[in-house]
This record gives structure tokens, C-alpha cells and sequence, in this order.
């Protein structure tokens, strides 16, 4: 089936010309109808268009980019000219919002050729840690199709184990691409804030969202990476950091790193196959020459309440635009002003996104402010200086991506804190605005994959990839496909 090819061997076919890129394209529409009925990955299909775009590349026959003619799968929160993006809410989807213009990241995409197929199943406006609360319905993970895939962009991970596209866009704020890449066993990269733009991705908490590929592969995940970073003048909080050449250390080995293994990951209640197989690979790690360090990130068990804090606020201002007056859908007969508004957002929004704006609504105002939004900015600070240290004496840090591999759909429907706290591992490197990434290193007893995170100090993306590459070179999680 030629929608399992990773980027680079479909490249390879490529420029032989042993494969069109329309062929590739015709590859993963075939696989979205044969599978997606079940998964619900993929909430906006682009096939039409998507042709059309192989068919040019095709007669032009030259393919300069490695993601020229590559096909590719949307997070639904990302701007796409003349494409419907509903952030998988109510509120933009009755009346189908259609932007007019591509965000930076898919105009990037586009200028290097590669081609969107289809959008992508996400929590509404990204939030959640399980694809649950989308207006289309949970996407199902591929591996045992009664779990989630993950989320918030359950649909981006599920999409690319499950080969509907070669790799995917995904946002993360506070663990979106990581930790449902870890469920369905794909490599999911959340990038240093800012350096990628977010320029045209709906905003959640935007002192917290990045945007980020998930891939098959480490070297996939470099190659996209590669086209998508860098300044962006439509975006201020990008950086003019300059962006290195992120294939040139893949292949420097292990040898010399030193990676710190933080005590404050490893605690009660970690699934012991998650802790068998990120132990193992800790091993691994060790075995290819890597020198591993004890190390303590003490104000860990703050970064969840933090982001608990710090994401509602920021999501409650954002949701703001969504009054049915510059953006959102209309409602008939409204008795007043204020009416109208309370109307079109309580019957645009889902319960997840009205518990956070009135989280954030009251963390933020006057008189709690302080005692709340401000109090977790500082202990964000203090977060974020417990990793400065940490990197004085380490190159990268290993943890578990998740507690526990993929829970079943329904799991926490009645409970948001048990929700939240799916992302216990992942808030640490959103407060600190590092690099992380999940790459596949096992699977449960019931063949549910794991996953593997791997953290390093900020613009450091190259090593990043450097050390996830040399563990993926010597083990084989990565090629494993799931039974669907
Ligand atoms: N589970 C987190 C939340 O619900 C992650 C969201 C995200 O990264 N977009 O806030």
C-alpha cells in the first residue's frame, strides 16, 4: 500500500519516477474510505482539489523539495484558503467558516509542494486529551478501535498510524501532538514556542499553543520541520533564531550525549508497561553510549495546576471573537444585544470550552487576578528555571509520554479533572516553552502503543531529533502497523 511509505521513501519513488505523486494522493484518498467510517480521523475531505494539485506536479515532473507531491493531513484548526475550518466546534461549523487566507505553515507547505488531503478530527478548539469533545465525535485509535487516539489532535496521529496521509499538522499547548502520538505510536514533535509560526491557526492559550508535524519517522519529522520553522513577520512571537540545517546531525550517534532522567516522571501509579518500556529504552539509550544522569525537576508537580490556570484565562479572552458578530454562527430572533450573544455562544460552544471560559473569566478578574493568573506566571518562572539547571549538566531528558497507553472512549466522560490530568507529563516543557517530542518505544500487553518523551533546553531541535533518530535507527516500534 503506498500511503504507508514514509516522506523520504516516497521521495526516493518520486524523483525515480517508479511513483506519481497523483498515484500517492489516489493512495490515501483509497485509504480514508476504507478506513476512516470507522476512525473518524478526517473531518473535511480535499480530494478534489488535492488531485488536481498531484496532476500539476506531475506534468512538471520535478520534485526539488522532499515534500514536493507529498500528500498531508490538517489539524482543523489551521487556515486553509477557500477550505471549511471549524476548529471541530458547533459555532463555526453550522455556518462553515471558510477562510480566505493560508496560514504561514500551510503556505510554507504549499510552496514546497506538498498537498493537504483532508482535515483533521481535533477537540473542539483543542480542548481536551481525548478527541471526545469535537462537534464530529471521538476519532478512534487504530491500534483497538474501542480507545481514543488521543488529543486534542487525536485525528493528525490516528490519520498518520493509520496511513490516510504520509504525516500530519498538529498544535500543541499543552501536550496535543505529543500525547496522542504517543497513543496510536507515531513521532510527534511540539517545537520550541516560537519557532514555528502560528499566524492562521485558531488560537487557544497563545502564550502556550505551538504548532508542530506528526510523522512515521525521526527523519520525516526533520524534514518537515525543515520547511515549516523560522521567523514569520505576520507572527511577533516567532524568533529570528536562525534555523539550522535539522538533517546534517541526524546521524551523529548517541555518543557523548548525556540524558537526564528526572525522578519527579517516574511516580505512583505509572502503568507498569509504560514503565517496563520507557525503562527499557532508558537502557537503550545507555547501551548506544549515551551517560545517564539522575536529575530533579522539583516544581513538576506545579506545571498542571499551572496550566489549569494560565490555559483557561487566555482560552477565555480568545474565545471572545466567536460572538457570532465577527466570527460564529447566527441565531434567529434575538430579544436584545446581550441576548443575541448569550445565545449564539451557548449554543455554539461545547461544555469543555464553556467550563474553561468560565475558569478563565474568573481567574482573571479583578480581585482574583493576582491571587491566580499572576501566581501561575510566577510559578511558571519557577518551572521553567528548574529546566535551565537541569541542562547545565544534561543534553536531553527522557520521561513517559502518558501514564497509561490509549483509555477507552468514555472513560473520563463524567469527570474533567481525570481528563486533565492525562497531561501530566506534558505541561512541564509547555511552561518552560522547550522542545519535546514522543517517539513509539513499545507496546502494552494488550498491543497498545507507548510513548517515549524526549525534552532538550530551547532551539534545540537538532539534538532533539539527533538523539530520538539514534534510538529509532536501533529499534523497530516505529514500523509496526496497526491491525485496521
Ligand atoms: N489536554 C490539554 C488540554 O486540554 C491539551 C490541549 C492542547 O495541547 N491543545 O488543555
Amino acid at each position: 500500500m503506498l500511503s504507508t511509505l514514509t516522506i523520504t521513501q516516497a521521495h526516493d519513488k518520486l524523483t525515480k519516477r517508479e511513483v506519481s505523486s497523483t498515484e500517492l494522493i489516489q493512495a490515501c484518498i483509497d485509504r480514508i474510505e476504507a478506513v476512516d467510517g470507522t476512525l473518524n480521523a478526517i473531518v473535511c475531505r480535499n480530494f478534489e482539489k488535492a488531485l488536481e494539485e498531484a496532476k500539476k506536479i506531475d506534468s512538471v515532473g520535478k520534485f526539488p523539495s522532499p515534500l514536493t507531491g507529498i500528500p498531508y493531513l490538517t489539524k482543523d484548526v489551521y487556515c486553509e484558503a477557500g477550505v471549511p475550518t471549524t476548529a471541530c466546534s458547533n459555532i463555526l461549523r453550522e455556518k462553515t467558516y471558510i477562510p480566505p487566507f493560508d496560514s504561514t505553515t500551510r503556505k510554507r507547505l504549499k510552496e514546497a509542494g506538498a498537498i493537504s488531503v483532508g482535515k483533521t478530527n481535533t477537540d473542539e478548539f483543542t480542548m481536551g486529551a481525548s478527541t471526545e469533545t469535537s462537534c464530529y465525535g471521538p476519532t478512534r485509535n487504530p491500534w483497538d478501535t474501542t480507545r481514543v487516539a488521543g488529543g486534542s489532535s487525536g485525528g493528525s496521529a490516528a490519520g498518520v498510524a493509520a496511513s490516510e496521509g504520509l504525516f500530519a499538522l498538529g498544535t500543541d499547548t499543552g501536550g496535543s501532538i505529543r500525547q496522542p502520538a504517543g497513543f496510536c505510536g507515531t513521532t510527534g514533535l511540539r517545537t520550541t514556542y516560537g519557532r514555528t509560526s502560528r499566524y492562521g491557526v485558531m488560537s487557544m492559550a497563545s502564550s502556550l499553543d505551538t504548532i508542530g508535524p506528526i510523522c512515521k519517522t525521526v527523519e520525516d519529522t526533520a524534514i518537515v520541520l525543515q520547511s515549516i520553522a523560522g521567523k514569520d513577520p505576520l507572527d511577533a512571537t516567532t524568533s529570528d533564531v536562525p534555523v539550522p540545517d535539522y538533517r546534517a546531525d541526524l546521524r551523529k550517534g548517541m555518543k557523548g550525549l548525556r540524558v537526564g532522567i528526572p525522578k519527579e516522571y517516574f511516580i505512583d501509579g505509572l502503568d507498569p508497561s509504560v514503565e517496563a518500556s520507557v525503562k527499557a529504552a532508558i537502557k537503550e539509550f545507555e547501551r548506544q553510549g549515551a551517560t545517564l544522569v539522575d536529575i530533579s525537576l522539583p516544581h513538576t508537580k506545579y506545571a498542571l495546576a499551572t496550566y489549569y490556570v494560565i490555559c483557561p484565562s487566555e482560552v477565555s479572552s480568545n474565545m471572545a471573537r466567536y460572538d457570532g458578530v465577527r466570527y460564529g454562527h447566527t441565531v434567529k430572533n434575538p430579544k436584545s444585544l446581550l441576548d443575541y450573544y448569550e445565545q449564539v455562544r451557548s449554543t455554539g460552544f461545547g461544555s469543555e470550552v464553556k467550563r474553561r471560559i468560565m475558569i478563565g473569566t474568573y481567574a482573571l478578574s479583578a480581585g482574583y487576578y493576582d491571587a491566580y493568573y499572576r501566581q501561575a506566571q510566577k510559578v511558571r518562572t519557577l518551572i521553567g528555571r528548574d529546566f535551565d539547571e537541569a541542562f547545565k549538566n544534561v543534553d536531553v531528558i527522557l520521561t513517559p509520554v502518558s501514564p497509561t497507553p490509549a483509555f477507552t472512549v468514555g472513560a473520563h466522560a463524567d469527570d474533567p479533572v481525570a481528563m486533565y490530568l492525562e497531561d501530566a507529563f506534558m505541561d512541564g516543557a509547555v511552561m518552560a516553552g522547550i522542545p519535546a517530542m514522543s517517539i513509539p518505544c513499545g507496546f502494552s500487553k494488550n498491543n497498545l502503543p507507548i510513548g517515549l518523551q524526549l525534552m532538550t533546553a530551547q532551539w534545540q531541535e537538532a539534538l532533539l531529533l539527533r538523539a530520538a533518530y539514534a534510538y529509532e535507527q536501533e529499534t523497530d516500534w516505529h514500523t509496526k502497523l496497526p491491525p485496521l
